[in-house]
């Protein structure tokens, strides 16, 4: 038992490789994140402060025994010799005092959450050999005085007030309103008013011996791993309990013992741009608390090469060593002493989307990690960010310093947005809308009436719901910034104003949400819009991205199946959109909404006209005049689209969806008759009696998709015209077209036997009039559990499948998404009933059983079916990367989104590379 390592020099690394069996992380769960990376930079040939770990184990074990484990203390006091050694000092030696720092450190970080001390071996004895020394009294009592406030709070437990509070007093009576004021005889003092409060509150000394210090901090540290911050801290981030925290006492070295001693921190890329330049700030004649508290200006890094030229040129080896052996963006902690530099901490920087992509695609071009790794290196969320209007960091930091910071809630839909606050839909929607103003709504939270005013805005803001609430799936859906449950908001809608504390805003002031980090602010921040054609480093990413998808062999699958990663296709009703899915990447159209077409002022009296018609001449005279439309919108669809397959869906909505609103023309009616007038109301009794007898209780369920098609053969007749017109026209322009014409809401192959032979007589019959030819499918979308379900009967006829998981989640549910989303998803969700929003996600056991299903059976009928995705999941990471486990050819997503489907496409395909679908399963 005694022979068990507990404690490893920073030189000891290879050992402790050695023990665990050769693994990293295996080092990193025995000496800590912290311990195992100081470890690392002494093996690289870093200046690093030395020092010793006492390991996880040991940590572990005094939890086990209430005690030190047998030979432990021994072993650290070994090590303690060893880093004397390195240091030529001494510990407790007045004549020249080895300070080291005693910190916990887990294998995964867990920031503030676990105890630090500094300065331990100062002494009453030490103290006066080190002021013979530095020659600085100040210095070494300010250090003195830190120590014996912290071995107070953190050892000795005594509370920070009794510290602070008489601090706080001696500053007062002296007039002094900053620490830097103090004078050396002020902290001297500072020191016995310290050692007498720990004398009060615990009735022994603060310990001369330095020794005792070392050990009773050790202990500390170990206990803190129990300390109630550190549980609930490991609760919330799923750290187990047992792995225990490691103990680093590192060597102290001082920025403060004059002009050639410093401080700084600084990352090897800049972190807000991620352009390849050292960014930082440093301070000479510092400690690290200095820079970080902002109590004196620091300097850019790049002054130090002026103010000590070979330090500079040293650090900068450094860094570039440390970039190169870590492959990544570093940000690390280093302190000049007396001229010597140290590195006291490295890791991997935190940055901003921007930064992300951009140090990925140049570490990739600079061969310093493959293509793929730069892939995998950013990720969906951060393209998504990058393509939202951002806002001006310096301006948003502007607005903090001029107290401009109004609330935080939860960042729900990313972007920037300035807007003024409207309080209501209505209101939002006409201030928005009519008014052109720029809207900013503002709820308690939304339901679907206030859908028009949240389209009509550029940003919304609730003070309730969560990042599953109806505000916040609209808001994402249609690319809209939001905040949601920003509860310090007190929402006032009589008064029309909203109120954090005193800070009040009314209707139609101005605000700024970011959406991207959750916060509100008062009065405008500059926004910076984000064109795709100018983002060069993300167009390289993607492609990449698409390279990578575009390996064949990547899938390993029956004969017939892709074996290629996905491919991202768009979204698409209009000419406009088809040509913003091309400059995001889509290689086809996944579903374009004909019905879309319907609703445009001009049509919308034709089609009522023809859904009113009693005969099937009156019809078909209304579907003449639609027919030029529908044949102009498809051209431009498929000029757009140039050589890319288009599918086009046959109208699907209700029919009732394009009348007028029943309620209120039945108030039109009753207010004509109470009135006594008589001019228009018959057509309006006409109409509404019409209206009335298309009445559903659930036409969700009712009369659309194919079965209208059936009831109304003329419509979609008219549609497949319009469709093979165009697609000869641009033929005979020299434009490339794959038409594919989807039949929505199949649910038994009996529907495609009935209309799909129709519609193919058309086609062909157009083909034969204009006298050209060129690739056509018919298909089906499968968003009916039976659809699923019989898939393979259903692909004897269709030439394509596409998921319609809208549909397909709300019928496999037996959810109605409005009426979900409105009333008990967050719950469910916060009940943990659900994992996340199906409508959202992809439900993987349920949903996605049925998707596999027709897959597998589609296949097994037409081993070529193409498969894609056109509901809102085509654009969501984790839904890609199951639609790339299935089989799918491709996935079809908004425009907006395709970027991010791109992204996440590569990932799934590398991810899954080579797998098999009985494998992933
Ligand atoms: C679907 O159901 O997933 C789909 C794409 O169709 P819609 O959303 O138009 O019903
Ligand atoms: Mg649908």
């Amino acid at each position: 038992m005694t022979d068990k390592k507990w404690v490893y020099t920073f030189a000891e690394v290879a050992e402790a490789e050695a023990y665990v069996g050769g693994s990293w992380d295996g080092v990193r769960a025995l000496l800590g994140g912290k311990g195992s990376g100081l470890a690392d930079m002494t093996r690289a040939g870093v200046p690093v402060p030395p020092g010793f770990t006492v390991t996880t184990e040991a940590c572990n074990a005094y939890q086990a025994s209430g005690k030190f484990p047998p030979g432990m203390w021994e072993q650290e006091l070994a090590a303690l010799v060893v880093t004397e050694k390195n240091t030529s000092k001494k510990f407790g030696d007045p004549a020249n005092p080895l300070l080291v720092s005693c910190r916990s450190g887990a294998k995964f970080s867990m920031p503030g959450m676990m105890d630090t001390v500094l300065n331990l071996g100062l002494t009453d004895k030490t103290a006066e050999g080190m002021i013979k020394l530095t020659g600085n009294p100040r210095f070494v009592y300010d250090s003195y005085r830190r120590l014996v406030e912290m071995f107070g709070t953190v050892v000795l437990n005594i509370a920070d007030e009794a510290f602070e509070e008489p601090m706080a007093e001696f500053k007062a009576h002296k007039g002094y309103k900053l620490d830097t004021e103090m004078k050396a005889e002020d902290w001297k003092a500072l020191v016995d008013i310290f050692k007498a409060v720990v004398k009060k509150e615990k009735g022994f000394d603060f310990p001369q011996d330095p020794y005792k210090q070392l050990e009773l901090s050790t202990e500390a540290v170990f206990k803190s791993w129990n300390g109630e911050r550190a549980v609930v801290y490991r609760r919330q981030t799923n750290i187990p309990d047992d792995l225990g925290t490691a103990v680093n006492i590192v060597t102290m070295v001082f920025g403060n013992m004059g002009n050639d001693s410093g401080t700084g921190v600084a990352f090897t890329r800049d972190p807000s741009t991620g352009e390849k330049v050292m960014f930082g700030d440093y301070l000479l004649n510092a400690q690290g608390e200095d820079v970080v508290a902002g109590i004196r200006n620091a300097e850019p890094i790049s002054a130090m090469n002026t103010e000590m030229p070979a330090v500079y040129k040293q650090f900068m080896d450094i860094t570039g060593k440390l970039e190169k052996h870590y492959r990544e963006m570093q940000d690390v902690e280093f302190t000049i002493e007396r001229g010597t530099l140290w590195m006291l901490q490295t890791r991997n920087g935190k940055r901003t989307a921007r930064a992300a992509i951009k140090i990925a695609v140049d570490m990739g071009n600079e061969g310093l990690i493959s293509k793929q790794e730069a892939v995998l290196r950013v990720t969906p969320k951060d393209v998504d960010t990058l393509l939202h209007p951002q806002f001006d960091d310096k301006a948003k930091k502007q607005a903090e310093k001029e107290g401009k910071f109004y609330a935080k809630g939860v960042n729900a839909s990313p972007g920037a947005a300035v807007g003024q606050v409207y309080f209501d839909a209505n209101t939002a929607d006409q201030m928005g809308k009519e008014q052109k103003k720029a809207v900013i709504m503002v709820r308690p939270f939304t339901k679907p009436d206030d859908v028009k005013g949240m389209v009509a805005s550029k940003g919304v803001l609730t003070s309730e719901g969560g990042a599953t609430s109806h505000a916040a799936v609209v808001a994402r859906q249609f690319g809209i910034p939001c905040i949601v449950g920003a509860a310090a908001i007190k929402i006032d809608l009589e008064k029309r104003q909203m109120a954090v504390g005193e800070m009040v805003v009314k209707e139609g002031e101005w605000i700024s949400v970011d959406g991207t980090t959750g916060e509100v602010f008062i009065g405008k921040i500059p926004t910076i819009e984000v064109e795709i054609e100018e983002q060069k480093d993300l167009l390289t990413l993607l492609s990449w991205a698409d390279e990578i998808c575009a390996q064949p062999g990547l899938r390993k699958a029956p004969a017939g199946w892709p074996t290629r990663g996905l491919q991202v296709w768009a979204n698409a009703d209009y000419p406009r959109d088809a040509r913003r899915a091309r400059a995001y990447g889509a290689v086809g159209i996944g579903l374009c909404r004909t019905e879309h077409m319907f609703f445009e002022p001009e049509r919308l009296p034709t089609v009522q006209k023809m859904i009113l018609a009693e005969t099937s001449a009156e019809r078909t005279t209304a579907l003449n005049v639609l027919l030029p439309f529908q044949r102009s919108d498809f051209d431009g669809l498929f000029a757009a689209m140039d050589g890319y397959p288009v599918i086009i869906r046959l109208i699907d909505p209700p029919l009732h969806e394009f009348m007028p609103d029943e309620e209120k023309l039945f108030e039109e009616v009753i207010t004509l008759r109470v009135k006594g007038e008589t001019k228009g109301l018959k057509e309006k009794e006409d109409l509404l009696a019409s209206i009335r007898a298309m009445h559903e209780s659930n036409p969700m369920m009712g009369l659309r998709g194919v079965r209208l098609s059936i009831y109304m053969p003329e419509i979609v007749e008219m549609q497949v015209r319009a469709i093979f017109e165009a697609a000869a026209d641009c033929t005979k322009r020299g434009i490339v077209v794959k038409p594919e014409v989807m039949i929505p809401l199949t649910g038994t192959v009996k529907e495609l036997e009935w209309i799909q032979p129709r519609l193919i007589r058309i086609a062909k019959a157009v083909m034969e009039e204009k006298n050209v030819n060129f690739p056509y499918k018919f298909g089906t979308m499968i968003e009916i559990p039976r659809a699923a379900v019989t898939a393979g009967e259903i692909a004897v006829l269709a030439e394509f499948f596409s998921f319609g998981t809208n549909d397909l989640t709300q019928m496999t549910f037996g959810y109605s998404r409005d009426d979900a989303e409105r009333n008990f998803l967050v719950t469910y969700v916060a009940e943990g009933i659900l994992p996340t929003n199906p409508f959202q996600t992809i439900d993987r056991e349920g949903v996605g059983r049925l998707m596999q299903m027709s897959v597998e059976e589609g296949r097994k009928t037409r081993p070529e079916l193409e498969v894609g995705i056109c509901g809102e999941h085509g654009g969501d990471p984790e839904s890609i990367e199951f639609c790339h486990i299935v089989g799918n050819n491709y996935v079809s997503c908004s425009p907006f989104r395709v970027p991010i489907a791109r992204l996440a496409a590569a990932h799934a395909a590398l991810k899954h590379k080579g797998v098999s679908l009985a494998e992933d399963k």
